[in-house]
């Protein structure tokens, strides 16, 4: 299907067709009115406003001026418009448009406002406030089944997938019997309607027979993180799988080698992804050298302090602005999944060395990030307490809710 033309003159041309008009008894006082007019599959912008009785220059300007913030284009059928007209004038075609308004997310209000010379347009965010909530399951088959078995939103999920990726393997660690619980901000507009999950400020996983708490934390200069109990950065120095979505297709150790035929030291970790797959800085660091080394193919290593460093091969590429000496960040993306070298398909071969040493990724006792002391562990501890009893209040107030019925 082609896309629609909607230029301007072409809205102009396009047949009129009657839009729906909610709330429209015409009011023949002199006071302001407000009509809520719905888009029909089929219909545009203009066929919308002109339906209401506006003249074809008034909402075509509204329609030029809402262009400067938002593509009338991407308007779906069903999107609701606020008409709001000036008091001083009567109900009839001659309606002067004060104010177009909608919105057409959740969380953005678009407004066309009259000015003296014609119509500006503006966005707006919804005010949102957050009221927390919890769950909670145990893992029979898998922490997928189990989530949404205890009705956990996916997103709350995969942000609690991506905090536990430094310490738990989720594909090795968990198994049945394993337990979680989370406590999230629910995002809610005026009316108390939920309009999306917000972040994770507390969650805790039993992974066989050991506690991970997580609690999120803001310290004195306003950096949020998450800590464990004692005040230990739960971000790690250095990722386990600097890749997302990735399969681990062969471990650290000796294997066959699936090219070279005879047996001999895995010295890495190979992920298996498609080509173009991003790979990340598993930390902080600098880029100590990139270029083609051997079997590795294209190839980094980027080193973290004195003592870590992490190494990539078989990329594709790497991204831009990589060379030795540049600075990276945990996460930045420096290349891309490839099979150059030695390699009998794209796949990520990761390495982290310990004193130039390969030591095996899944094993490594990952050096901690930052330690709170003093005067912000104190505040810490009393953030972290107040979470655990409201966690604690809002998993009891759930399970009257759940019994009751
Ligand atoms: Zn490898």
């Amino acid at each position: 299907m082609s896309p629609k033309h909607q230029d301007a003159e072409e809205i102009a041309s396009v047949a009129e067709t009657v839009p729906v008009l909610e709330g429209s008894e015409k009011n023949s006082e002199i006071s302001s009115r407000q009509d809520t007019v719905v888009l029909e599959k089929g219909s545009n912008l203009m066929a919308v406003l002109t339906g209401a009785g506006l003249e074809r220059s008034v909402a075509y300007n509204a329609i030029e001026a809402l262009r400067d913030v938002y593509n009338p284009r991407k308007l779906r059928a069903g999107q609701e418009f606020d008409l709001v007209y000036a008091s001083e004038t009567s109900g009839d075609t001659g309606d002067l448009l004060d104010t177009l308004r909608f919105q057409p997310d959740a969380e953005t209000i678009v407004s066309v406002s009259r000015t003296d010379d014609g119509f500006s347009a503006s966005t707006d965010k919804v005010e949102l406030t957050s009221a927390p909530n919890v769950s909670s399951g145990t893992i029979d088959q898998s922490l997928f089944m189990a989530a949404e078995k205890n009705g956990m939103p996916l997103s709350v999920l995969m942000e609690m997938i991506k905090l536990y990726s430094y310490d738990v393997d989720f594909q090795r660690d968990i198994q049945p019997g394993d337990s979680f619980e989370v406590m999230y901000d629910d995002m809610k507009n005026a009316k108390g309607d939920l309009v999306r999950h917000g972040d994770i400020v507390y969650a805790s996983m039993n992974v066989r027979g050991k506690d991970y708490r997580l609690y999120s934390y803001t310290d004195s200069d306003g950096n949020q993180d998450f800590y464990n109990e004692n005040g230990e950065s739960f971000r790690r120095a250095l990722m386990r799988t600097p890749i997302n979505g990735a399969r681990l297709s062969s471990g650290f150790g000796m294997r066959k080698h699936p090219v070279l035929g005879y047996s001999r030291m895995h010295k890495g970790v190979d992920f298996a992804a498609p080509t173009g797959t991003p790979i990340f800085a598993a930390g902080n660091g600098t880029v100590e050298r990139v270029g083609k080394v051997g079997g590795y193919g294209n190839y980094i290593r980027l080193r973290h302090n004195s003592t870590y460093e992490t190494a990539y091969g078989h990329m594709s590429r790497f991204a831009k602005g990589i060379h030795a000496g540049s600075r990276v960040k945990q996460g930045d993306i420096i290349g891309y999944v490839g099979m150059t070298g030695t390699a009998t398909g794209p796949h990520l071969h990761f390495e982290i060395l310990k004193a130039e040493h390969q030591v095996n990724p899944i094993n490594v006792k990952m050096p901690s990030g930052r330690t709170l002391t003093g005067k912000e562990l104190n505040r810490f501890h009393a953030t972290s307490e107040k979470l655990q009893k409201q966690y604690a209040q809002l998993s009891i107030e759930g399970a009257k809710v759940a019994s009751a019925d």
